[in-house]
């Protein structure tokens, strides 16, 4: 087995979504503190984190697009372990939006077929070009409504990309989370190193979240399993 990890990594201020709360990791308690308190027994050193759910790799639940969806803690953890592919969009523009025919041109080349009930990783390359810069979290290009929808009729559970946002900034990325709503199905976001994917197949995404009560989305480990 081989596990390729596709998770940004997450440090105090690593850069959030705009407008949303700043990611913070502290010390709560040092290794000193913590001797000093216990006398002559080891102690234990403790940190603390503070992000919205929507901080770095995450997954998007139902609820956060609209009251009627799913939150993460009845999101279905069948859709966390999927088979998966991942497509070479590359070659769009920052910004661009992503079509149906982008899909199936990239889909046709990968030479695989979609797998039922799985996901599909769109490696943009965004976050190799811009991570951790700020154009990281404005210049994605990402799908339209009608690439949403195509998405959505494959029979997936939903789809990855590895920016900040599904659609490209702006009206569009808001069009594009009504229709995932709508259409039943979700994304994950702020994927990284899909490159490392390309060309390689069929593999089983894994992509557990946190069981927050009522919660909008939850960072996950995101990793493909490779089986020998
Ligand atoms: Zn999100």
């Amino acid at each position: 087995m081989r596990i390729v990890d596709l998770s940004r990594e997450l440090y105090h201020r690593t850069p959030a979504y705009p407008g949303q709360p700043p990611i913070i990791h502290g010390i709560w308690k040092t290794h000193e503190e913590a001797f000093a308190e216990s006398g002559n027994i080891q102690g234990n050193s403790v940190m603390f984190f503070s992000m919205p759910d929507h901080g770095g790799t995450h997954i998007d639940a139902p609820r956060h697009f609209g009251k009627s969806g799913t939150p993460i803690d009845k999101y279905p953890l069948e859709n966390c372990i999927v088979q998966g592919i991942c497509i070479d969009l590359r070659h769009i523009k920052p910004r661009a939006e992503i079509t149906p025919g982008d899909l199936q041109a990239a889909v046709d080349k990968a030479g695989v077929p979609i797998p039922k009930k799985g996901t599909v990783l769109l490696c943009t390359g965004h976050h190799a070009r811009t991570f951790p810069t700020g154009a990281y979290a404005t210049d994605n290009p990402g799908v339209n409504v009608a690439a949403t929808e195509w998405l959505a009729h494959q029979g997936i559970v939903h789809f990855g990309i590895d920016s900040m946002r599904p659609g490209p900034e702006g009206k569009v990325n808001s069009l594009v989370h009504k229709a995932c709503l709508e259409l039943g199905f979700t994304h994950i976001e702020s994927l990284c190193n899909l490159e490392a994917l390309l060309g390689l197949g069929e593999f089983q995404f894994i992509g557990l979240p946190l069981k927050w009560r009522e919660g909008t989305g939850s960072p996950i480990r995101a990793v493909a399993v490779f089986k020998d």
